[in-house]
């Protein structure tokens, strides 16, 4: 199965509207990559970054979505709204907002549903603490994680969907898992996703997101499991973003 590699850069609440249309002018040139490209800025600049991307086939995410649709809850976003400004991704599950904000599994999987009714495709965050892998709890950690979104959404829902494995000690630490850490939960996330529906793990793309680089991008990107990544710090640099892009 060949998977279209997808690069997703997550701006967190990082950059000033300056570097929208910097962005936007230098990411044009992505338009031959192999991969598919993503950039999710922080809300405000959503409807900025649809703008300055035009036609350059660079696609929009969100960093967050409401578990509601509409209604009396002030200062929330639904995934109808991040539709119609263009946005294709939401990001759901990441750990800063599992840790900070206290979203547990059950809120990321309504969130991920909510997602997906609303015509937006959910990346699904998940990894583990640095204690976990300690204990040697990798596997169980994430497979659940997964598991508590495949039991309210159904392994169908994941044909619309990308996870990405995103080991806790390796977020915005300079710390990357090897090559070889991160392909072996990729072969794990997939084979629990096989253990529902064997095609539909075979579609979806795995992304790996830990302190990604130019210079360590390759190798990762190269592992089978391993359809790509989402980048965080390195998504700030319009050139070391698209140097990443490329190596997809
Ligand atoms: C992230 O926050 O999703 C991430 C991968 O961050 P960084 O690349 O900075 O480690």
């Amino acid at each position: 199965m060949t998977r279209t590699p997808l690069v997703a850069g997550n701006w967190k609440m990082n950059g000033r509207l300056d570097m929208v249309g910097a962005l936007g002018a230098s990411l044009s040139g992505l338009r031959n990559s192999r991969a598919e490209v993503a950039v999710c800025p922080p809300f405000p600049y959503l409807a900025p970054l649809v703008r300055a991307l035009g036609d350059s086939g660079v696609q929009i995410g969100a960093q967050n979505v409401s578990r509601h649709q509409d209604g009396a809850f002030t200062g929330e976003v639904s995934a109808e709204m991040l539709a119609d400004l263009g946005c294709r991704y939401v990001i759901v599950g990441h750990s800063e907002r599992r840790a900070l904000y206290g979203e547990d599994d059950e809120l990321v999987g309504e969130k991920f549903l909510r997602a997906q009714q609303g015509g937006l495709i959910p990346i699904l965050c998940v990894g583990e603490t640095l204690r976990e892998r300690e204990a040697g709890e990798t596997e169980q950690v994430v497979v659940r994680q997964v598991s508590s979104v495949l039991d309210v959404a159904g392994i169908g829902a994941f044909d619309q969907a990308v996870v990405a494995y995103e080991p806790v000690w390796a977020i915005g630490t300079g710390e990357t898992a090897t090559p070889e850490q991160a392909q072996e939960v990729h072969a794990r996330l997939r084979a629990a996703l096989a253990a529902e529906d064997a095609s539909v793990a075979s579609r979806i793309r795995l992304l790996y997101g830990g302190s990604v680089k130019s210079d360590n991008a390759a190798l990762l990107f190269a592992q089978p499991d391993i359809d790509g990544g989402l980048i965080g710090g390195a998504s700030l640099s319009a050139d070391e973003f698209s140097a990443i892009c490329l190596a997809a």
